[in-house]
């Protein structure tokens, strides 16, 4: 960490930085009451149990026990140091920090993303120009016309074109100072060696193309692709990876898109740009591309983030169709719901709102199949079932689909639409998907459940009220001792000038858990929310001050409860069994601590030799 950020300006940052907002980029929130609610986005749930607390600007999921901070959100969701975090949001809500010393490496790893930034920037800006305004871009600007683009859409999403000739871009970039081997990093430019004449060439790699700019979600291009004008191939031309870019973690519109899908509560995925464009300029603002590719895991998740279904509007082609049924896999996969777009008479979406009223569209989106009636129609009509085998076996086809959604109400609609579909009886329909269902689900139903090992040392429960008490044991620590705990810091939390009366009957090493006494020792004269030590510690403290936060207990008798949290720990304390020793033991070994696993394992031995159990 950085010792020159300063503890204020992570403060400013913090409180900047709205965590509803931050959070709900990655999850749908609605409100309840004070909090906002959605399905958490660490562990795989129908009902929602992950809840954010704008007062506090904590969130907490009462499913999976994640919790904590706007900087930890990110840390976790993002796979992000503390200082990574910390920039993202800075720059978001324009905190400037002080330039801080990297390694020699990451600097110019930073240095080169900044330069690709601008490199791209300006060959944006270029093949824009040349669209718009020079003589040798007049023929993309009349495709463009010509396909109903107007001026306005042209701009909102960079459209350009790239000139005839080898060395456009080339010279373009030269007059910037950037060199030819800068542009093939970013794959801009095509190197070329030939063999005998050991003399290596440097040419654009789009040309005479329109230009389709990839911009990311701030809107910032960072590829290209292009399209021909004329019968020459390849018809479309992309932006090859590189470190810089990566397909498979981005979509193209997603910049415009992102806010209509979170609307909508509703992506659509669509294959070529110009539907992408298309279906936007109808006035559709949740559409987004898959960019040529297949589509990728990491694709499906950044939809996720944003709305909870996605209709995929492929082409209606041979090839459109497979790409459809391995997005919609792809899609179910990550627990999105789906359905699958349907236009008659029209290629793509493109060519329908060309031949079709803007409310045909909307129609057809209203009537959009369900992934597995979608399914169901593609099996038909490849090999049309005949005899009740044949029913069978294309109901158990589908059933591994029927079976992953998690409504009942959902399941029952597939097990109708069979039954009519197949004039099968619905019994016989469920009976089958049924059986299939014994097999799929045989492991369920071993989550741990704690409850039956509450080991409640708190005494008068009657002082604490409306209280929340279902948290997971910390491996090593009793239940009632964690509780115990909790609400001491919780109560101090909210009081914290009973915090010198707390400290005064506190014996030393009173604290079972570290994190619980990293709390103690600085609230209320340091600031929580500042970063000390290791990343993973910082996630473990903002963890567990969300999990005391989300205890959410009103406190009647501060004083008392406090006494009787303090001899709960206390008294347990004396109670440690060899068991719980040893689980001690591998929890301290697993966080790397073998002098503490050490005199551990030596109290183990010195109570075995006494004889205790
Ligand atoms: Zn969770």
């Amino acid at each position: 960490m950085d010792k020159r950020i300063p503890e204020h300006l992570i403060e400013e940052v913090r409180q900047r930085a709205d965590i509803v907002e931050i959070i709900s980029e990655h999850v749908v929130l609605k409100r309840t009451g004070k909090n906002y609610q959605g399905l958490c986005p660490f562990h795989s749930e129908k009902t929602p149990s992950f809840n954010v607390n704008p007062d506090r600007q904590m969130f907490y999921c009462f499913g999976c026990h994640a919790g904590g901070n706007v900087f930890s959100f990110l840390m976790n969701k993002e796979n992000l140091t503390f200082v990574e975090s910390l920039k993202i949001l800075a720059e978001r809500v324009g905190v400037e920090l002080p330039e801080k010393e990297s390694s020699p490496a990451q600097k110019q790893k930073e240095a080169k993303h900044k330069r690709g930034q601008q490199i791209h920037e300006w060959s944006a800006e270029f093949f824009h120009d040349v669209l718009l305004n020079r003589q040798e871009g007049r023929i993309g600007l009349d495709y463009l016309i010509g396909r109903g683009i107007d001026l306005e859409t042209i701009k909102k999403f960079r459209l350009g074109y790239a000139p005839d000739g080898w060395d456009s871009l080339l010279n373009e970039m030269s007059k910037k100072s950037v060199t030819p081997e800068e542009l093939v990093e970013f794959g801009l430019i095509v190197r070329k060696t030939n063999e005998n004449e050991e003399k290596t060439h440097f040419y654009d790699r789009f040309r005479r193309r329109v230009i389709y700019t990839i911009l990311d979600i701030r809107g910032a291009p960072i590829a290209f692709g292009g399209r021909v004008l004329d019968e020459s191939l390849p018809k479309y031309l992309n932006s090859p990876e590189t470190q810089f870019f990566n397909k498979g973690h981005n979509l193209y519109g997603l910049h415009i898109a992102y806010r209509g899908i979170r609307e909508a509560g509703c992506a659509l995925l669509l294959e070529g740009y110009m539907d992408v464009i298309a279906v936007h300029k109808a006035g559709f603002a949740n559409a987004v591309g898959s960019l040529g590719t297949a589509l990728t895991k990491d694709q499906a998740k950044l939809l996720k983030r944003y709305a909870p279904k996605v209709i995929i509007g492929y082409d209606s082609d041979e090839a459109g169709i497979q790409a459809a049924l391995r997005a919609g896999e792809i899609l179910l996969e990550q627990g999105l719901q789906v359905e699958v777009l349907v236009l008659k008479d029209a290629k793509d979406p493109d060519e329908f709102l060309k031949t079709h009223r803007i409310e045909e569209f909307k129609a057809s989106l209203e009537n959009a199949l369900t992934f597995v009636e979608y399914q169901y129609q593609i099996m038909v009509r490849e090999s049309p079932p005949r005899t009740i085998p044949d029913k069978a076996e294309l109901i158990r086809k589908l059933a591994p689909h029927i079976l992953k959604t998690g409504s009942a109400v959902e399941r029952e609609g597939y097990e109708r639409f069979l039954s009519l579909e197949l004039g099968l009886t619905l019994e016989a329909v469920q009976h089958e998907i049924g059986s299939l269902d014994k097999k799929i689900g045989g492991n369920r139903g071993n989550k741990e459940n704690f409850s039956n090992k509450q080991d409640i040392y708190v005494k008068n429960r009657n002082t604490i009220e409306g209280n929340n008490l279902d948290f997971p044991l910390e491996s090593f620590v009793p239940l009632g001792v964690f509780r115990a705990e909790q609400i001491i810091l919780s109560i101090i939390l909210e009081n914290p000038h009973l915090k010198d009366l707390v400290s005064e009957s506190l014996p030393e090493d009173f604290w079972r858990l570290q994190e619980h006494k990293y709390i103690f020792d600085n609230y209320p004269e340091n600031n929580l929310s500042y970063f000390q030590g290791e990343d993973s510690w910082y996630e473990q403290i903002q963890k567990r001050l969300a999990e005391i936060y989300a205890l959410n207990i009103e406190i009647s008798k501060a004083e008392t409860l406090l006494r009787d949290c303090i001899q709960a720990v206390q008294t347990t304390k004396n109670k440690e069994t060899v068991e719980e020793l040893q689980a001690k033991m591998i929890r301290l070994e697993n966080l790397g601590d073998m002098a503490g696993a050490l005199a551990v394992l030596q109290e183990i031995g010195e109570r075995l030799k006494r004889g205790e159990k």
